[in-house]
């Protein structure tokens, strides 16, 4: 299934290509997109994320022209009424980042970051063609980066070395997307293997491929396509209360406070302003890695029934301590459980930064369908939205076809 959609994906950038500039590519990459297993809100703390790379790709088609500058086209960028446009890009000289964020944005920087580690390129015609849906979480924007600096090293010559092109790519996204991300996604869209969720901690930036070979359980991904407007506090209000409890326990990171330590000095944080919202944060954060670390445990031994509880348990912590849920995941995640392990759901969780997007479930892959039949038509029922369902299997990360 996925082979399929893969290959249809590849022939359909090829069609593109040949209808813009009447040429066949000689070159193709892919980077899949992601999803987060568990280890959510852990990324900024130094802790620990378990995601894996998703049967949803960014490919890109292209052939160097010896011009001056880079002309790629989009099939899709996110705009609501425009959505296939092209733009011109430059590949020398200093490249600075736009003042305002577009699709732009993210190929741009990854051109210049490219650059700047070495990549040398002259002009290119190229087209972007991806599967991964835009803004639901699944990081469309760390494929399309990924995707854009595995062609650089393609069209250059030069390799980057194995983290340092997830880095570049993350340092694209802060400076020119002006977006502040952890090292997960462009991680996970690089390095990821096939059949392998990856564990990655996200202070020392290390990471382990974890095998997840047992065809008999996939990712189920169900987006809410609910996004809730947030007032811009919430995201810098939890950073700034994990910052501060470390801090109260002369600590850097949470990731060097043990969940003992965290309650023996419950006293004092409550003495803080705000202390009780300041305890909740920072129970999610350290209990967050604690389930991490034995999700992996978990998988190793096949335990999918532990993996399951491990994700609802937090989805919980998610939604009552750190308080980034909303109704409708909340409704996604309540019907997967009542579908439970007899109708093929071992677990389920909000992914992703909150108050909307996706879920993620361990299902049983023979009953993945069904599951999704259930979820959907009760999602419907009681949210009054259509949800977007698909099943997958861990991806390999970025490469050259
Ligand atoms: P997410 O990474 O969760 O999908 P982001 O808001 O971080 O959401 O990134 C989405 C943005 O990335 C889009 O609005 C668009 O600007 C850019 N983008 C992603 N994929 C493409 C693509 N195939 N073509 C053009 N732009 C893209
Ligand atoms: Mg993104």
């Amino acid at each position: 299934m996925a082979e399929r959609l893969f290959e249809e994906l590849i022939a359909e950038t090829k069609r593109l290509f040949q209808e813009k500039y009447g040429t066949e590519p000689k070159i193709l990459v892919a980077a899949p997109g992601r999803v987060n297993l568990i280890g959510e809100h852990t990324d900024y703390n130094g802790g620990f994320v378990f995601p894996m790379g998703i049967e949803r790709w960014t490919v890109i088609a292209a052939t160097p022209t010896g011009a001056e500058k880079a002309t790629i086209w989009t099939n899709n960028s996110g705009a609501q009424y425009f959505p296939r446009v092209g733009a011109e890009f430059a590949v020398s000289g200093e490249i600075l980042p736009a003042d305002k964020v577009e699709w732009t944005s993210y190929v741009q920087g990854a051109i210049a970051c490219s650059i700047e580690k070495g990549a040398k390129v002259g002009g290119f015609n190229a087209v972007i063609n991806s599967n991964v849906p835009l803004g639901g979480g699944l990081s469309s924007s760390a494929s399309l980066e990924v995707a854009v600096a595995t062609l650089m090293e393609e069209l250059s010559g030069h390799k980057f070395g194995a983290t340092e092109k997830p880095l570049l790519c993350q340092k694209a996204e802060h400076v020119f997307a002006k977006m502040a991300c952890g090292i997960m996604d462009q991680f996970v869209c690089s390095l990821a293997q096939k059949d392998c969720a990856m564990l990655l901690d996200c202070r020392s930036q290390e990471f382990e491929a974890v095998p997840m070979t047992d065809p008999a359980v996939s990712a189920l991904i169900a987006n809410s396509n609910v996004k809730h407007a947030l007032s811009g506090s919430e995201y810098p209000e939890r950073r700034a209360s994990c910052e501060k409890v470390a801090k109260l326990l002369g600590r850097e990171l949470l990731r060097e406070v043990s969940m003992d330590e965290l309650i023996a000095s419950k006293d004092k944080i409550l003495a803080e302003e705000g202390g009780e919202r300041l305890f909740k944060r920072a129970r999610h954060a350290i209990g967050e890695d604690v389930r991490t670390l034995k999700a992996k445990d978990a998988l190793v031994a096949g335990d999918w029934t532990t993996f399951g509880e491990l994700m609802y348990a937090s989805h919980a912590s998610l939604r009552d301590d750190y308080e980034v849920s909303c109704p409708e995941i909340d409704a996604l995640v309540e019907i997967a459980r009542e579908i439970g392990e007899a109708g093929g759901v071992y677990g389920s969780r909000i992914t992703g930064g909150g108050f909307g997007g996706c879920t993620v479930s361990l299902v049983r892959t023979d009953k993945a369908e069904s599951v999704a039949e259930r979820l959907g038509s009760e999602y419907a029922k009681r949210v009054g939205k259509e949800a977007t369902i698909f099943v997958t299997r861990p991806t390999q990360g970025a490469r050259v076809l």
